[in-house]
C-alpha cells in the first residue's frame, strides 16, 4: 500500500462505497490522465470507460481546456454572483441558450446535477405560486428514475436501494410506471409499442383527474442510466411533452446524465424534437474538468418571477459557488470544442462499434440484455436469460467483471447486475474496439468461472 492509499484509507469516506470492503481490498491511486486513458501511481494504464464516472467528454488534459481555466485563473479563480457579474458565466450562458433546445432563454447555475435539480423543482413549485395556481405543488416521476442525492432530488429519485432509507424526510411524488420495456413486469403487453401506449395512457388518466394539483413531471429523457441504463421506447418523451403542455403541468427534462452528445445528439431532447420547461445540466457541462451545474428556464418562467422587491417574487436560492469563473472558462472551451471538431458529427461510427460489441455480448450466454443508446451502454447479466433469472446479488457478478476488467487495463463501474459503458466522446473507433474487447474478455473469464460451478463471490470495493 502506498502513501496515498494509506492516507485514504485513513481519512476518506468514499462516495456510493461500502467502506469495509474499500479498507479491505487494494485501491488504485490515479495520478494522471492523458487522452482517453487514465495511470496510476504504479505506472499502470487504463481506459477511462466510464468517463470518470459520466463526465469526461474531450479526453484527459485537452490543451484547448487546460488553457482556458488557466487564462481565467490568471484573470480570478472566483466571484459571487450575487450582486456581481463575471465574464465566464456571462459568456457561457450565452452559448449555452445558443445550443440548447428551442425556448430555454435563462440560466441559473448551481454546483453539480443534485443541485440543478434541486433549483428546478424549486422553481416549478414557485412558478405557480406566482402563476395564482398555488394549489399546483405535486410532482410526477418516473418509477427508477434518479436525478441526485440532495434530499428534493431524492425526493424525485425512485431507487429503493439508494432512497429507501430516506423516505421519512422526503415530499411525497406521483410515480408513474418505469419506460423500460425490458423490466416491465405487465401482464398482457405483447409488444413494446404496446408498451408505450400502456405508459402514455397512464399518465394521461393521472393528468385527466389530478393535473390540477401539479406543478411538474421530471423525467430523464430516453435513458435512466442511474437505475442501470433503462431505455424508453421511442417516441416516449415526445408523448410526456405532449401530455404535460395539453394538461399544463411543467416539464422537467434532468439531461444531467444524457446532454453533452451522450445519446449521439447534444441532448436526448433532439431525438424527438422536444423542448422542455426546464433542463437540468451537469456533468459533462466544463468537459469533465470542474463541478458545474445549471438549470435552463424559458422566458415564460422567469418572467413570473419578476416583480417589485416587496412582492417577494425573487428566486430566493443560490450558492457560494454560482457561475464560479473556472468552471464556466472549461464550459465555454468545451463548446468550443463540440463545435470546431463537430463532435456530434463524428459520432456514428463510434456508436456503431459500440452497436457491434453489443450485439456480440447479446449472444453471451448470462447476457440478459447488453443496451445502447448513442455512446452510452449497459449490458445486464442474467443467470438465465430466457426467464430473466438474476443471478444472486451477494455474488456480485457484475462487480466482480469490473475487477477483472481492471486487470486488462478497463475501468468500468456496474450497477447491481449492470455494467455500464460510457466512454469520453473523444474516444476513437479503434480505442472503443480495444475498450469493449478487454471487456469481453473480462466477461468470458467469469462467465467460464461459472460454468465451471465455481462460481466466485467478488468481494467489490465498488459495489453497493
Ligand atoms: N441527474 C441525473 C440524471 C444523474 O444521472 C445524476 C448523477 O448521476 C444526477 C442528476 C446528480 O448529479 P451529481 O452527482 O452531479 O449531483
Amino acid at each position: 500500500m502506498n502513501k496515498w492509499e494509506k492516507m485514504d484509507k485513513d481519512y476518506i469516506w468514499h462516495p456510493f462505497t461500502q467502506m469495509k470492503g474499500w479498507n479491505e481490498n487494494e485501491q488504485l491511486v490515479i495520478e494522471r490522465g492523458e487522452g482517453v486513458k487514465l495511470y496510476d501511481t504504479e505506472g499502470r494504464c487504463y481506459y477511462d470507460g466510464i468517463s470518470s464516472l459520466w463526465v469526461n467528454i474531450h479526453g484527459h488534459r485537452r490543451p484547448e481546456i487546460d488553457k482556458a481555466i488557466k487564462d481565467q485563473l490568471d484573470e480570478i479563480a472566483h466571484s459571487t454572483l450575487l450582486g456581481l457579474i463575471n465574464k465566464p458565466s456571462a459568456e457561457f450562458a450565452e452559448k449555452l441558450v445558443a445550443v440548447a433546445p428551442v425556448g430555454l432563454k435563462k440560466v441559473f447555475y448551481s454546483d453539480d446535477g443534485s443541485t440543478a435539480v434541486e433549483a428546478a423543482v424549486k422553481i416549478a413549485f414557485q412558478y405557480w405560486q406566482h402563476k395564482g395556481r398555488p394549489e399546483k405543488q405535486g410532482f410526477i416521476n418516473l418509477g427508477d428514475s434518479y436525478h441526485g442525492d440532495t434530499v428534493g432530488a431524492v425526493s424525485v429519485g425512485n431507487i429503493d436501494v439508494f432512497h429507501k432509507v430516506y423516505k421519512p424526510l422526503l415530499f411525497s411524488t406521483n410515480k408513474m410506471t418505469c419506460p423500460s420495456y425490458y423490466h416491465s413486469k405487465l401482464k398482457g403487453i405483447k409488444s413494446e409499442n404496446e408498451f408505450l401506449k400502456y405508459c402514455l395512457q397512464e399518465l394521461e388518466n393521472y393528468l385527466k383527474e389530478n393535473s390540477g394539483q401539479i406543478a411538474a413531471m421530471i423525467i430523464e429523457p430516453l435513458v435512466q442510466a442511474a437505475a442501470g441504463m433503462l431505455m424508453q421506447p421511442k417516441g416516449y418523451i415526445k408523448g410526456v411533452r405532449e401530455l404535460t403542455k395539453k394538461y399544463d403541468v411543467l416539464l422537467i427534462v434532468d439531461e444531467v446524465a444524457t446532454g453533452f452528445g451522450r445519446t449521439g445528439k447534444m441532448w436526448a431532447c433532439d431525438n424527438e424534437d422536444i423542448s422542455p420547461d426546464l433542463m437540468t445540466l451537469s456533468k459533462g457541462i466544463t468537459g469533465g474538468y470542474l463541478p458545474l451545474g445549471a438549470t435552463l428556464a424559458t422566458d415564460e418562467i422567469y418572467n413570473a418571477f419578476l416583480g417589485e422587491p416587496t412582492e417577494y417574487k425573487t428566486f430566493y436560492h443560490g450558492h457560494s459557488y454560482t457561475g464560479n469563473p473556472l468552471a464556466c472558462a472549461a464550459g465555454i472551451a468545451s463548446l468550443d470544442i463540440f463545435q470546431k471538431e463537430d463532435v456530434i458529427a463524428n459520432l456514428p461510427p463510434k456508436m456503431a462499434v459500440i452497436a457491434k460489441h453489443m450485439a456480440k455480448m447479446n449472444e453471451m450466454k448470462y447476457v440478459g440484455e447488453a443496451r445502447q443508446c448513442g455512446m452510452l451502454a449497459g449490458i445486464e447479466l442474467m443467470l438465465d436469460k430466457e426467464e430473466k433469472k438474476t443471478f444472486a446479488p451477494e455474488l456480485l457478478m457484475a462487480g466482480g467483471i469490473c475487477q477483472r476488467a481492471r486487470s486488462h487495463g478497463l475501468i468500468v463501474r456496474n450497477i447491481g447486475d449492470v455494467i455500464i459503458f460510457m466512454p469520453p466522446l473523444a474516444s476513437s473507433v479503434a480505442e472503443i474496439e480495444d475498450m469493449l474487447s478487454k471487456l469481453e474478455q473480462a466477461m468470458q473469464e467469469v462467465f467460464a468461472k461459472v460454468d465451471a460451478g465455481k462460481i466466485t463471490v467478488y468481494s467489490d470495493p465498488c459495489a453497493f
